[in-house]
């Protein structure tokens, strides 16, 4: 199989192109290295190459996805900071360069996985979220609404691809995914407290520390997403992610125990540090009934497993400050099974 990974030299994409790779397949990476790194990939490798490049540029999407048999769409700007600082490229990343995959990829009839978000649900209040659910749309000025509507959108235009044209897709809606590559620097919350820990410095924990989050290590999630395409799952939408669920809290309280430092905890006000964002839903947990009936499994690595995996990665460590721009040390691979069966 030849593959196109887009977003392949990022947190995601960079775990998927290191399975590909691991299986014998031919992978193609489009990148931008807008957050993505190369030294998140092999840095030479037979079965590897990295063009770097942008989504929405039409001439290198048409010509690559000339060249493969199946395409994962993973392109994309994410993270509370990245977009909220330049949202209207978000929003044009999002959607024109889904667009942009989706037509060159229906014209060849190349199938395709499009990676989805579990905010597409928007401001449920009602878990856990099931893939029928209608969205709850937010407030349209707020940064996080614009994101979510254009995940949401991406998901429409992939299934009148496939009403029109017979396109197959399979949208995989990805919930909080975590692991050792992740930057602290576009905001996610887990590497965020672990630099903070390792580094003696308050963790902030915005709000009352209440609201929660259901967090997979992203070999789970990439072991599930390659599971429904080898089972042939296209023409429908999995929510993947974990169903264990923890409060931002106690996430904290966890990273400082685990990591064994002195840092407090601290509590500010998601708006003060992220003026007009838009607060995310107060609890978000996927249901996992579908992606379990499709492949007999769901990711299961247990947080603190995955807390003592971040913790030990170059990229939580002080030094690596300010941008991740030290730290790029590629982690081993994991030795224990990804998925818990049935
Ligand atoms: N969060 C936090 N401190 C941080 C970063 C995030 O308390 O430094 C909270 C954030 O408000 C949210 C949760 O952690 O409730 C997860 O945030 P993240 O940005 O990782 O993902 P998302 O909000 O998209 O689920």
């Amino acid at each position: 199989m030849r593959v196109l990974v887009t977003g392949g030299a990022g947190f995601i994409g960079s775990s998927l192109v290191e399975s590909l790779l691991a299986d014998g397949e031919d992978v193609v990476v489009l990148d931008d290295f807008s957050s993505g790194r190369r030294a998140n990939l092999p840095a030479t490798h037979g079965r590897l190459r990295v063009v770097v490049g942008s989504v929405l540029d039409d001439a290198t999407v048409e010509r690559l996805v000339g060249e493969v048999d199946h395409v994962y769409h993973l392109a994309a700007a994410v993270g509370v900071s990245l977009v909220g600082r330049a949202p209207r490229h978000g929003l044009e990343a999002n959607t024109l360069g889904t667009l942009r995959v989706l037509a060159a990829a229906a014209a060849r009839g190349v199938p395709t996985v499009v990676a989805s978000s579990s905010e597409v649900y928007g401001a449920r209040d009602a878990v856990p979220y099931r893939e029928a659910d209608a969205m709850c749309l937010g407030v349209p000025s707020e940064v996080r609404s614009g994101y979510s509507c254009a995940k949401a959108w991406g998901e429409c235009l992939a299934f009148a691809h496939a009403a029109e044209s017979g396109l197959p897709v399979l949208v995989v809606r990805l919930f909080n995914t975590v692991g050792p590559r992740q930057r602290a620097r576009y905001g996610m919350v887990l590497p965020r407290f672990a630099r903070q820990a390792l580094a003696g410095e308050p963790l902030t924990v915005y709000s009352d520390g209440r609201q929660t989050r259901c967090f997979a290590h992203v070999e789970d999630v990439v072991s599930a997403i390659r599971a429904l395409v080898a089972r042939d799952r296209f023409g429908a939408v999995f929510n993947v992610g974990s169903e264990a669920e923890v409060t931002i809290g106690e996430l904290a309280n966890c990273v400082v125990r685990r990591a064994g430092s002195p840092s407090r905890i601290e509590h500010a006000a998601f708006e003060s540090h992220h003026p007009g964002f838009g607060g995310g839903p107060r609890r978000r947990v996927p249901d996992l009934s579908a992606l379990r009936q499709a492949i007999g499994a769901v990711p299961q690595r247990s947080l603190d497993s995955i807390i003592d995996e971040v913790l030990r990665s170059p990229r939580s460590s002080p030094l690596a400050q300010p941008g991740d721009s030290r730290g790029t040390t590629r982690p081993r691979a994991p030795s224990r099974p990804l998925l818990r069966t049935r």
